[in-house]
């Protein structure tokens, strides 16, 4: 998987790399800070990193005698500065259960794979998992939930496609007290082209969540797609508006993915990432590490 991590991140390496080579670190001119900063906005980086790295060689706080490494190096730094500070793996509470995650996120990101591969987490990690078919819009999404649900051997509460989700949500979590559930993740429909129809319908599951326990959810889980680049950007800014995020899980961060969006994100919205994808089985999750990152892109 590393490998796959190397490839999710290599559109965004590649242009550094492109960008910066032969510049000398020695002489940092301003039509040379220019050019750095243009190439870490050109790597999907986004302008507050470039401002930071410019403002950082610009103020000579770096190693002049190593060439481009130079320059690398402070590139390393502030992005593994920057994702440090949201690296934070899901938690579970020892109190109360269950701890109901619900999983937002627009149709075709990896909603439901990230939802079975979270499930499988906490499943490893000795906690009794449910998952809830919440995304009752799609046929298709309730019967992939089922089928991932029956390979890694965890019970779901699933109803007719079309059927009311927040009655979903509330089955799933009277069920899940009932049988002493740990973990409950809750799947929901992304719908973003009716965007007052998705607010109602999350809100109407957070009331129903909130009538049951009044700390539910104890986590929205925003999952996006790295390949969507900036998009997922734009994603982040509509979702955190109909739904509240607490924090982030980027997929598809192996092949062709963008993946220097996820400093971007970062470092624009500071919300906790969770995990990232780097494939379809269900072990593809990884935890976040900001420092091999970091020295992967840089
Ligand atoms: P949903 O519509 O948001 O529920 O998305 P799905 O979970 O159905 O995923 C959409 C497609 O993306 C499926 O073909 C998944 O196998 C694939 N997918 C999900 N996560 C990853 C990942 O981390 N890496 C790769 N390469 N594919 C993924």
């Amino acid at each position: 998987w590393h490998d796959r991590l190397l490839s999710g991140f290599k559109r965004t390496s590649d242009r550094l790399t492109g960008n910066l080579v032969g510049l000398s670190a020695a002489r940092l001119d301003e039509e040379t800070l220019d050019e750095i900063e243009e190439a870490l906005i050109a790597s999907d980086l986004g302008p507050e990193m470039a401002g930071r790295v410019r403002k950082r060689l610009a103020a000579g706080q770096y190693e002049r005698n190593m060439e481009e490494l130079g320059i690398r190096l402070v590139v390393a730094e502030e992005v593994e500065k920057t994702l440090a500070q949201v690296a934070k793996p899901l938690e579970i509470e020892a109190f109360p259960r269950p701890q109901v995650i619900l999983v937002i996120g627009v149709n075709g990101s990896g909603k439901t794979t990230t939802i079975a591969k979270l499930a499988h987490l906490f499943q490893e990690q000795d906690y009794a998992v449910m998952v809830a078919a919440g995304d009752t819009f799609r046929a298709a999404a309730i019967g992939q939930l089922k089928t991932w649900a029956e390979r890694i051997g965890v019970p779901i509460v699933a109803g007719p496609e079309g059927g009311d989700a927040a009655g979903i949500v509330y089955d799933a979590v009277k069920k899940a007290t009932e049988i002493g559930t740990d973990v409950l993740i809750v799947d929901t429909a992304g719908r973003l082209q009716n965007k007052r129809e998705l607010m109602d319908e999350l809100a109407k599951i957070r009331r129903v969540l909130g009538r049951l326990n009044p700390e539910a959810p104890h986590d929205v889980v925003l999952v996006l797609d790295a390949t969507t680049g900036q998009n997922a950007l734009s994603q982040i800014e509509v979702f955190k508006e109909v739904a509240g995020v607490t924090g982030l899980v980027m997929t598809k961060l192996d092949g062709t993915a963008r993946g220097g969006v996820l400093v971007n994100a970062a470092e624009k919205y500071g919300l906790p990432i969770h995990a990232i994808g780097v494939g379809e089985q269900v072990d593809d999750l990884r935890p976040f590490d900001a420092n091999e990152v970091a020295r992967i892109i840089a």
